[in-house]
């Protein structure tokens, strides 16, 4: 790792040698009140729009306006199999097998319907191993998930707490906990970054921890997708969702992600709720009622998908594939290191940095917990033209995105932190 500096002329350096530096102009970057560009650290929260999403929609808007219903099939990009047209592309995201992947519903939905297959408790084996600060919506589906079995919640779902004092939940604890509890543990349910401290969780050790003791390991990877580089088929995971409006730049509120692995995909005995689409395609107009799945993860979908969602996400996988995840992660180790360098270097005592200083514990983002009036700071960064987010009850997250973050915005950041 190089040696990094404070100085102003540092930070252009770093932009003049970035092999990725030309990806920041293929994105809207927010503007201030005065036409200047805003420091933009909140992709982990909403990616940017890429310039590319209009000729997209238009092309659908174009075959709406002139095809209408023969759009289905006559369609410059045919709406009937288009979902099938992003399929590639979202497996080499997260590393599993083009029939292992499927973009469809929202992550909160596909979680539901991925744990009707995976999450089917009995009296011996019942219990959910979860992070204590998990999203709120991982804990609402959770929960309901247990109700929904009739089971007790405060017997059947297990939080995983960091130590007193830390911050980061420690393997060796995830680990030791698994092999004491994993006999009446159904379900690990992990994400794969936590939102909140921006820990990253090694889920092929977590995964291999699970099967040990015949539980099954399931990830969110709402923070994970489109900033880690992963290997879910590898690693033997068993399911996953995500959704693709924050690193994966997909567009406010767009349609989800899920991955079920290979081994499991033919399974007939696992419970499935069923729709249409996801249907044996060459039987599907027959209209009969007799349910054929198809031999891969679309066999999870429920309904014909948002072919204009899906389009402004085919624009960003374009511009994925392009870059590669392998080159974006090495630049956004470089990133968040330089911005964790710059941070410590102003020894501020308010400011704790509580994402782990492990580059393989952690991916874009870094959470700074601040010990006085943090909200205010947050406020008067925002004021400046900086948009980074607030976690009550003191954390101000900011994430450098290497697709279109720069590392002239992490020193400016930084300056005005
Ligand atoms: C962003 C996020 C969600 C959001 O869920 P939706 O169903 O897309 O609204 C859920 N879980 C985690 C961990 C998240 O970071």
């Amino acid at each position: 790792m190089i040696k990094f500096s404070s100085s102003r002329s540092f930070c252009k350096e770093l932009d003049g040698n970035d092999a990725l530096r030309k990806f920041r102009d293929k994105f809207f970057i927010p503007k201030q009140p005065g036409g200047e560009e805003a420091v933009y650290l909140a992709g982990n929260s909403l990616g940017l729009q890429p310039k590319s999403v209009i000729k997209y929609l238009e092309q659908e808007l174009k075959d709406w306006e002139n095809l209408a219903v023969e759009g289905h099939i006559h369609a410059k990009n045919p709406w009937l199999p288009y979902h099938e047209f992003l399929t590639d592309q979202t497996s080499r995201i997260i590393g599993a097998k083009p029939e292992e992947v499927v973009n469809m519903n929202s992550l909160t939905a596909n979680l539901h319907l991925l744990f009707v297959s995976f999450y089917r408790p009995d009296s011996k084996r019942h219990k959910i191993l979860i992070e204590a600060n998990a999203f709120p919506s991982d804990h609402y589906a959770v929960q309901s998930q247990i109700k929904f079995h009739g089971f007790d919640v405060s017997k059947s779902l297990v939080e995983m707490k960091p130590r007193d004092g830390e911050d980061k939940i420690r393997k060796e604890d995830i680990e030791e906990y698994i092999d004491k509890e994993g006999d009446s543990t159904a379900l690990v349910w992990f994400g794969g970054v936590n939102y909140y401290t921006g820990q990253a969780f090694d889920m092929k050790r977590i995964t291999e921890a699970a099967h040990l003791k015949g539980c099954i390991a399931g990830f969110d990877l709402a923070h994970a997708a489109g900033n880690l580089e992963m290997n879910l088929h590898d690693w033997n995971t068993d399911f996953a969702v995500w959704c693709n409006y924050k690193y994966m730049n997909g567009g406010p509120g767009t349609i989800g992600g899920a991955f079920v692995h290979e081994k499991h995909i033919k399974d007939k005995t696992l419970p499935k709720f069923l729709g249409w689409w996801g249907h044996d395609k060459k039987t599907r107009f027959l209209m009969d009622h007799k349910y054929i799945p198809i031999p891969t993860a679309e066999s999870w979908q429920l309904s014909n998908p948002p072919i204009l969602q899906l389009a402004a996400l085919k624009a960003s996988l374009d511009i994925f594939d392009e870059a590669g995840i392998k080159l974006l992660r090495r630049k956004s180790i470089m990133l968040t290191s330089y911005l964790e360098f710059l941070i410590k270097e102003k020894r501020n005592p308010d400011i704790e940095i509580i994402t782990p200083e492990e580059e393989n514990e952690r991916g874009c983002q870094l959470s700074l917990r601040v010990k006085k009036e943090g909200k205010k700071l947050y406020e008067k960064l925002i004021g400046k033209g900086v948009f980074c987010d607030w976690r009550e009850p003191d954390v101000i997250r900011a994430a450098p995105v290497p697709l279109y973050n720069s590392f002239e915005d992490v020193w400016k950041f930084s300056e005005m932190l």
